[in-house]
This record gives C-alpha cells, structure tokens and sequence, in this order.
C-alpha cells in the first residue's frame, strides 16, 4: 500500500488538478493506493476570512462564499463527466447552503470559537475530496471522510490524534471496505463528534496517519516543488532540492518554517520507518526528496529554513543573577498563557533571557512574564520587558554540523559580510540546527547570503544596479549581456542586473532585468529619482549587490559613501568623487577597507587600460612611486599629433570634435582639466597627499576664447591662433621632437601641458587617439613601466567597467 496526498497547490485549479488525477490513475493501476487530498488551492483561507469577516458583523463574507461556491461548482464541471455531474452538484450547493447558515449564525452572534472555526474550514476538504473521488470513480474511488476515523482530542486549532483509536479504526475499516480511498485531509473528530483540525498544513500528517496505521510501503507528497529544497524557492531563487533527508533534519527544516511538509508528519513515518517522497506535481519524474532514517550525503548542512513574524523578548535584571528558578518560572508563565516559544537564548551570565515569539503572541507574552514577575519590577530586581518586534528567525539544519565544525563561522561571516546584525542565537545540543534571530527587513539577503555560502560556495551572484544607461552603460549591459553563459559556466559568476537609471527614467526588476529584450528605461517606467533609486536598491536588500555609475554626475558621486555604508560595492569610471576633495577621497578610501566592501575605479583613468590596479598593486607590493608621465587624454593627443600633418591648429580641433574625439565642447579637453583630474588621481593612488591646488595646468584655450559662450565662434575666434601653434610645432620639428599634451607628477608635485619630447622619449611614437603612461619607480627606475593603448571610447570604458565588476565576484568569494 502507498499513500499518496496532494496538497492545495497540486489542486488549485482545473489543470493542475488533471496532472494530480492522471498521477494518481497511473499509479493506481501498478499500485494499492490510497489518496489524500488538502482543500482546493487557498479555499481554508477563504474560509477563515469568512469566518473573521462573519465574526465581525461585516457582510463581506457573502460575496467571498459565493465565489468560493461558483469555483466548486466549475471545478465539478470541468472534472466529471456531464452525464455523472448532477449529484456531485447537488453535494456541493448542499454543503454550501450549510455554510451559509453557519456563517449567517457566526454573523449574528458575532463570536466564532476555534470549535466553530474549525468547522467552517472542514468545508474545505469535505468538499474537494467529494468532487475528486467523483472524477475517480472509474477507478473504483471511495470517500472517505476522515473525521469517522482520525480521533482526537479537542484542541481545536491543533488537536492532538489518539492514535490507539484511530489505528484500530483505520484498519477496521480497510479490512471492510473494498476500493480506492480518497480521504480527506486536515481533519479529525473528538469522541463527542465535534470536528477538529490538525493545523494548518495538517493534510501531509493526516497521510501520514494512515500511513503509519496502515503500515503503508511508502508515502508520497505531491505538491508544487521537487522535493524539499536547500532553501524556499520562493525567496531564493538558486535553491536546490535536497535529495535524501533523515527525519530528524526534515523535521527541524519544517518547524522553522519549510512548509512544504507539515513538521508532525514525521513523527508516525518515523515510528514505521516508512519514507516519505516530496515529489512534484508538475514535474513527476523528478526523484524529489527522500525522507528517511539516513541523513544521506555529506554535505555540512542540508537546508536553510526560515520564520518571519516574529518578536524577541528580552527579560532580563540584575535580580536574576543566580538566581535559581527564573526560566522555571518564565516558561512556566508563558506555557500556563499558551505561548509557543520558539527559541531562547540565555547568556552565561544570567544576566537576561531572550525568547522569540510569534509576534501575534507577544501581547499575551509580555502580560503573562509582567503577572509572574511583578514584584520582581516594581522593585528593580527585574528590568522594564524589552520587546524587539519585526524580526525573523534563520535557522540551518543538518546532521553533519555535528561531525564538522566551522558552520556557526560560515553563517556569522556571511551575515557580517553582508552588514546584517545578529539580535540572538540559540543551538540545540543536538547540533542539528543553528538558529539566528535578525531583523525581518534582512530576511531575504540573510537566506541568499547563507545559501550562497553553504551551497554555492563556487558560484557567486552579483546583483547590479546601475545609473547612466547612456553610450557606456548600454555597451555594458550588451557585454554582460554576451559574456554571460561564459562566465556562468567558467567562472561560477552570475550577474543579474536589478535596476537601471539614466538622467530621466528609473525601472526595477526583483528577479534581473532580461538583457536579452533589453531596453532602457522610458517613460513607460518611473521618473528618475536619485534618492528614490538608492532606497529601492536597499530595499530590496540583496547580498553582493553593486552599484554602477556610468554618469559623470557630481550628485551620484555624493552619495559614494551612504552606498557604502549600506554594504553595497561601487564601480564607476565617473571621476568625480576621487579628484574631489582629498579628504572625500581618503574617507571613501577609509570606509571601503574597513568595512570591506569595494570600490573599483579603473576607468577613471585610460579607460580599460590596467592603470589604477597596476599602480595600486605596486604599491601593496611595497614599490614607490619616483615619477608618473602621461599621456591621458585621448582627444589631446588625436589633436596635436594631426597637427603634425600640416593642418591649422583650429582646423584640427574642428576635425576633432566632428569625429567625436572631444566632449561637445573641445575647451573642456584643451583647458586641461580633464587631464589634471587624472594625474590627480594617479598621485593620490600613489600614496601622495594631492590637492587639485597643487597641480599646475597649462591651458590650451587661448585667453581670448575662454569666455565665448558660442562653440562655433570660439573655433572661428581660434583661427587668430594658428600661427602660434604653427610656432610651437615648427620650433620643436627643428629640433627633432614632437609635441606631447602631457601630465608630469614628480616630487609632490604635478604638471599639466605641451611638452616637446625628443625621439628617445617613449612619447614621441604615440600617435592617433592613444594613451600612454610610465611608471618610473623603484623597482623599475632604469626602464619606467608602460601602460600604452585606446583611453577612451564606450568600448573599452564599459569593458574596463565590465572587468572591475567580474573582480568583485572573485572578491566575494
Ligand atoms: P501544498 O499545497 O502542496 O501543501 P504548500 O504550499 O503547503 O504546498 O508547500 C509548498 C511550498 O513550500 C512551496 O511552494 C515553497 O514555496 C514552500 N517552501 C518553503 N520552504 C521550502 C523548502 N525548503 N523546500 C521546498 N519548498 C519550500
Ligand atoms: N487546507 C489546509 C490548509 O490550508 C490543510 C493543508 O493544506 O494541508 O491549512
Ligand atoms: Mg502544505
């Protein structure tokens, strides 16, 4: 014999139901089964909100009771056959009619004690289980309403089963009644006949039950997911199924809230050693999980479970030092209020004790510990009750803690890692599972953050948020778009990008924008709000996320450091914030190392060329900096090495800004300070204390042309300069050099300006729109270091861009 149940999520709704029917009528046909059926998908929660709305005199449940009806009914409908439908619709609209009076009897008397409620809800299952042994009649289906036979005690809400009489009955009747059982799930009756339930989720328990009664060779568990996962599905996304369980494991992942299987079931399967199979509905041949008497593989830990909703309650006092008795008494206290504690932790000192409670209970808590220890605070022996509400509890479970060490280190430094703040821990002796009490807001980042640590300890994922989807951004999003499936599968690394901004409109994906429909935000989406964009990037709260800012933006750069401080890593080309002021760069600087979190910037210089790393491994590796030359602007160098040519000077600079070599206005290349910025930047990586004051800067914008709002005249106006340049350029000819706009940093001190080098200098031979830097330093004094190749242009910007994001994923690891 097999017990088979499906749950609300196998039957939510005719399709899912047809896969549900054809599973059971295969196995039917190899097999003796016996079908155990929850509710219709998310019918118990309608009811209990009928119940409520009934309870409060609001007629609100009318209209909820009647869709619930019409949906039985289609269910019925599409499920059987025309010609067998008219009875089966009787039964529902019957069944109906009653719980309509119920809940008009609810309505009057505005009360509704858990006896009533679990009534109302027993509709449910009765109704659903009536229907589907009607759709498998063919198969020789008989009801079977388990309130005849599951007998408990009148814990309404959560009754206890009395297993004694229910085994004998459940084997009496199998032995008489010949046929496929449908059981319903979930319920149960007193010895008086009142209907019980036995908690939520109950149905897996109650196909436990007759498992475990009717020494059934294995018990199957067909719900929406393949098997028991490393984690919920539904809040991280990489989860896997976990292929074999012991029930002990299964048991503590499904109390701290894996509630794929319902924690009770295990405890009769475990009594008959019978296993338990989680499979998928959707997806039968899956294998699912195994639960049974071995825990199975190796593995650390087996799953990551989770419970949100939850207060911590803090007693605590110097009158409980050594004091024998105070837990007594407080868990006597909440046990006599009927408060479920779910964890506690006790410091060694005595000094407090925290519990974590369902937040629904906390009130009744909090009263029950004030009544027991009354004297104790109005005499401040005992302090005011601290209440933490708004928290959730993570817990890992797995055997093989015990065996290893190193899991509590592995969970407290990816929580560190990830800035989330540990309010209490608590393990069992038994080393099956650690339990840590966070905020509720760090959830979702807390379980991918352990998740990735225990179960994808090679695969990283790195969650991108980006602002400026301008010429770079776009180059970046099609380059990770390409390089993706490589990286997966090479490097372990996943990059999912999850908001993206540009000066006018903002948009936002939970699970990764598809870079493969990949369009900018427009107006279809939000208006760009800068503070808006970082509180959705915190809210969403993800482990390893990164923010790209591909603007220019002085205003994004501002907000470098809050970013940083909320554990969010930075990589921009944007130079800003490090040719700011020297104490903003330092304290960026500061922050980042000390907390650990990064900020890349190898494109605020030359682009993709390896300039800023290079430098700043130098100097880890104990080199110092004599000398740096460069040459770092691009348009700088396109300009005067085609003046060599023989065109005039404002020609060249026109030619220029027509190719696009130059911003749209050439001034802001030729005045210099693009270049100073740079050198500026390169000064200080090099470990010296500049300022932009301490740059001297040779502008290339004549004086008369600086304030000439136009840009058309002030390349007319620049003509009057010709001759200079033609000047400068046959002066250095005569004597064999080329001139170079360069930037020279040498003693503290940094220069920007035409220089004429000689052919011996590495400079001479650069041509085009090229860079060049030298490092002349003490280990290479003889020779300087070279860094020479394209420094600017979208591609190689969102390629260095791109490489700086792929090294956060090795330093996340
Ligand atoms: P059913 O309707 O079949 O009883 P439930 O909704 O009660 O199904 O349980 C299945 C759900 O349990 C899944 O959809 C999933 O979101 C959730 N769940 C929580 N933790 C886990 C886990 N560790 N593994 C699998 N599913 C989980
Ligand atoms: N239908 C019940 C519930 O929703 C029992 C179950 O689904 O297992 O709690
Ligand atoms: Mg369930």
């Amino acid at each position: 014999m097999k017990i088979l149940k499906f749950g609300g999520s196998s039957i939510a709704d005719v399709e899912a139901t047809n896969k549900s029917l054809a599973i059971i009528q295969q196995k039917a046909e190899e097999d003796e089964v016996a079908v155990v059926f929850s509710a219709f998908g998310g019918v118990t929660e309608s009811l209990l909100t009928c119940a409520q709305l009934a309870k409060r005199n609001d007629k609100g449940y009318q209209s909820i009771l009647q869709d619930l009806e019409k949906r039985h009914l289609s269910l019925a409908k599409n499920l059987i056959p025309v010609q067998k439908q008219s009875p089966v619709l009787t039964y529902v609209k019957v069944r109906f009619n009653e719980l309509e009076d119920l809940l008009h009897g609810i309505y009057l008397i505005k009360e509704c004690t858990p006896q009533t409620s679990d009534y109302v809800v027993s509709f449910g299952e009765r109704v659903s289980t009536y229907i589907l042994s009607e759709a498998l009649k063919e198969q020789g289906a008989v009801y079977l309403d388990a309130r005849q036979l599951i007998r408990t005690n009148s814990q309404f809400g959560h009754a206890k089963v009395d297993f004694k009489v229910t085994n004998e009955q459940i084997k009496t009747y199998f032995n008489e009644v010949p046929g496929l059982k449908v059981i319903t799930g979930f319920i149960g009756s007193t010895d008086l006949g009142e209907t019980t339930t036995l908690g939520r989720s109950g149905s897996d328990y109650t196909a436990a039950i007759f498992a475990a009664a009717l020494d059934a060779a294995q018990l199957e568990i067909w719900t929406d997911v393949p098997g028991v996962m490393t984690a919920d599905p539904k809040l991280v996304y990489s989860a896997i199924t976990i292929p074999q369980l012991s029930y002990s494991e299964a048991m503590e992942l499904s109390h701290f809230g894996a509630k794929v299987v319902f924690p009770a079931t295990m405890q009769p399967a475990m009594r008959k050693k019978i296993p338990i199979y989680i499979k998928n509905t959707f997806d039968p041949s899956h294998p699912g999980t195994l639960i049974c008497d071995e825990s199975g593989d190796g593995k650390l830990i087996k799953g990551i479970s989770s419970l949100s909703d939850i207060s911590l309650l803090n007693i605590q006092g110097p009158g409980l030092v050594e004091v024998i008795g105070v837990s007594g008494r407080v868990f006597g206290a909440l046990a006599h209020a009927e408060v479920n504690v779910i964890l506690i932790s006790q410091a060694s000192s005595e000094h407090s004790i925290c519990v974590a409670i369902k937040s629904s209970e906390i009130n009744k808590a909090k009263e029950a510990i004030r009544r027991e220890f009354f004297h104790e605070i109005n005499s401040g022996e005992m302090d005011e009750l601290v209440v933490l509400s708004d928290m959730a509890i993570i817990a890992i479970v797995g055997e093989n803690m015990k065996h290893f060490p190193g899991a509590s280190g592995r969970l407290f430094q990816s929580f560190g890692r990830n800035n989330i703040n540990v309010s209490a821990i608590a393990q069992g002796s038994s080393e099956l599972n650690i339990s840590a009490v966070i905020s509720k807001a760090d959830l979702q980042k807390g379980l991918n953050a352990l998740h990735e640590a225990f179960f994808l300890s090679d695969h990283r994922v790195l969650h991108v948020f980006l602002v400026g989807v301008g010429l770079i951004g776009k180059t970046l999003v099609g380059m990770i778009r390409n390089q993706l499936p490589k990286l997966q599968e090479h490097s372990m690394l996943d990059i999912k990008i999850h908001g993206m901004a540009n000066s006018r409109y903002m948009a936002f994906h939970e699970d990764g924008f598809d870079l493969d429909n990949f369009e900018p935000p427009s107006e279809k989406d939000q208006p760009m709000d800068l503070q808006k964009f970082l509180d959705t990037m915190s809210s969403m709260n993800f482990s390893n996320s990164v923010f790209v800012d591909c603007t220019a933006s002085q205003e994004v750069s501002d907000r470098y450091q809050e970013i940083l401080e909320a554990k969010v890593a930075i990589v921009t080309p944007n130079k800003k914030a490090n040719s700011g002021t020297l104490a903003k760069y330092k304290q960026l600087k500061k922050l980042s190392s000390q907390r650990n979190i990064k900020f890349l910037y190898e494109t605020n210089v030359a682009a993709g060329l390896p300039v800023i790393n290079t430098l700043q491994d130098l100097i880890l590796s104990g080199d110092q900096v004599i000398r740096i030359e460069g040459v770092l602007s691009g348009s700088m160098n396109y300009i005067f090495s085609e003046l060599e040519k023989g065109a005039p000077f404002s020609e060249v600079v026109a030619q220029a800004k027509e190719k696009g070599y130059t911003e749209p206005d050439p001034r802001d290349d030729l005045s210099g300070m693009d270049v100073a910025r740079k050198i500026l930047i390169l000064g200080r990586e090099a470990e010296q204390d500049l300022h932009f004051e301490d740059i001297s800067i040779q502008s290339m914008v004549p004086e008369d042309c600086a304030n000439i709002a136009n840009v058309q005249e002030f390349l007319q106006k620049l003509k009057q300069h010709d001759a200079h340049f033609q000047k400068l350029l046959e002066e250095a000819e005569s004597k064999g050099q080329k001139l170079r706009f360069m930037a020279v940093l040498e003693g503290g001190k940094a220069k920007v300006g035409l220089n004429a080098v000689d052919s011996s200098h590495p400079f001479y031979s650069l041509n085009g729109s090229d860079n060049m830097i030298l490092f002349t330093t003490e280990r290479y004094h003889e020779f300087p270091m070279v860094i020479r190749g394209p420094g600017a242009g979208a591609d190689v910007t969102a390629a260095g861009v791109f490489a700086d994001i792929i090294r956060l994923g090795h330093y996340s690891r």
